[in-house]
């Protein structure tokens, strides 16, 4: 599939690590698949990934921290 802002690129799977903010609390999930564009370095998530990244950062954000790190798991 091409880059659909630069056309030129291809999407490659790649894990990445995502920063969310909220309030004032950082999270950084580590490792979340992620299709990014070899040309201009677009990255696109599936639904699911974003919402399971969501999750971890209201998990991780329940813990009080300011700044959290937490790693995606891939599911089996
Ligand atoms: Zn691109």
């Amino acid at each position: 599939m091409n880059c659909w802002k630069c056309h030129h690129g291809v999407y490659k799977a790649q894990k990445v690590n995502v920063k969310l903010e909220r309030n004032n609390s950082i999270v950084i999930v580590k490792n979340v698949p992620s299709k990014v564009c070899d040309e201009c370095g677009d990255t696109t998530y599936t639904s699911k990934t974003v919402e399971r990244m969501h999750k971890l950062a209201n998990n991780a954000l329940e813990n009080g921290f300011e700044i959290s790190v937490v790693q995606m798991k891939t599911a089996a």
